[in-house]
C-alpha cells in the first residue's frame, strides 16, 4: 500500500523496522542527491548531456580512456565534498544496532563506507569511483596518482604491473557484473525479513530484480523513492516522499 502522507509512512516503517531482525537495504541514486552526487541517469543528467562511455570502447581507445579520466577529473570536487546523508546515516545506525547484516547499493559514490558500514559489508554492485584498478590484473590505484601520471603523458595511465589500462573501479555499460558481488546480494535478499529499496527506479537489471527475490523469499517489502517503480504494486508499503525526510527520525536509532 502506498502510505497517505509522509508521517503515516514513517511510523509504518518505524513498526517494521522494529518487528524485523534481518534488514537488507537496496540503495540507488535517490539516497545520495541531497549531499550533492547528481543521478547520472535522471533526465537532464549528466547521462543524457554526455553519452556514457561503453567498456569496449574505452579498452579499445586511448582517446575514450582520456575522455572517460577528463570527465572523472571534471566530477572530481562533487566526489570529494560529499558527506553522507540522513538516508545514510539512518541506515548506519541500524547497521551499529546489528538489524543490518550487509546493504546492497548500485552507488558508486563511497558514501555507505563514509557513514560507518565496513566496506566488506557494503555490496557495489556498479563498483566505486573513489578509487582505480587496473582492467587486467586488478591492482588498485588512487586518484591523485592517475591525476599525476595523466599530467605527466597528457593520456590515460596503464598499469604499472602489467601495461593494461587503468580505470575507476566502477562497472561500465557493457561490461560483466561483478560476479561475487551479486551472487552476495542475492544471499542477503534470499535471507531476509524486511527489504528497502531506496532511492531506485528499479529498472536496471539484474540488479532490479533483488526486491522481488526478497519477496518470493518471505520478506516484507518496502519502496522508498521520490517517483513511482515498476514495482510499488508488489510492496508492502510504499513510501513516495523524500528519503532524507523519510529516514531521517531512524538516524541515532
Ligand atoms: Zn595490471
Amino acid at each position: 500500500m502506498i502510505a497517505p502522507d509522509l508521517r503515516s509512512g514513517v511510523e509504518q516503517l518505524g513498526d517494521m523496522i522494529a518487528a524485523a531482525s534481518r534488514i537488507v537495504p537496496f540503495t540507488g541514486a535517490g539516497i545520495s542527491t541531497e549531499c550533492g552526487i547528481p543521478d547520472f541517469r535522471s533526465p537532464g543528467g549528466v547521462w543524457t548531456r554526455n553519452r556514457p562511455i561503453p567498456f569496449d570502447e574505452f579498452v579499445a581507445s586511448p582517446a575514450a580512456r582520456a575522455e572517460a579520466w577528463r570527465r572523472r577529473f571534471a566530477m572530481e570536487a562533487t566526489f570529494a565534498a560529499a558527506r553522507p546523508g540522513r538516508g545514510h546515516r539512518a541506515l548506519a545506525s541500524l547497521y551499529k544496532a546489528g538489524k543490518i547484516p550487509a546493504i546492497v547499493t548500485q552507488n558508486i559514490d563511497n558514501l555507505h563506507q563514509l557513514s560507518g558500514f565496513a566496506a566488506d559489508d557494503v555490496i557495489e554492485l556498479h563498483g566505486n569511483t573513489t578509487y582505480a584498478s587496473c582492467i587486467g590484473c586488478g591492482k588498485v590505484y588512487d586518484l591523485p596518482w592517475v591525476r599525476q601520471s595523466f599530467d605527466a603523458s597528457g593520456g590515460a595511465p596503464d598499469c604499472t604491473a602489467c601495461d593494461e589500462p587503468v580505470k575507476t573501479a566502477t562497472i561500465s555499460f557493457g561490461q560483466a557484473m561483478p560476479e561475487d558481488a551479486m551472487r552476495r546480494a542475492a544471499e542477503l535478499a534470499e535471507h531476509c525479513d524486511l527489504f528497502l529499496a531506496i532511492g531506485s527506479s528499479l529498472v536496471v537489471w539484474p540488479a532490479a530484480g533483488f526486491p522481488m527475490l526478497a519477496k518470493n523469499c518471505g520478506a516484507r517489502l518496502v519502496i522508498i523513492n521520490n517517483e513511482p517503480t515498476e514495482q510499488d504494486d508488489m510492496a508492502d508499503l510504499v513510501i513516495r516522499h523524500d528519503i532524507g525526510d523519510t529516514l531521517g527520525p531512524f538516524v541515532g536509532n
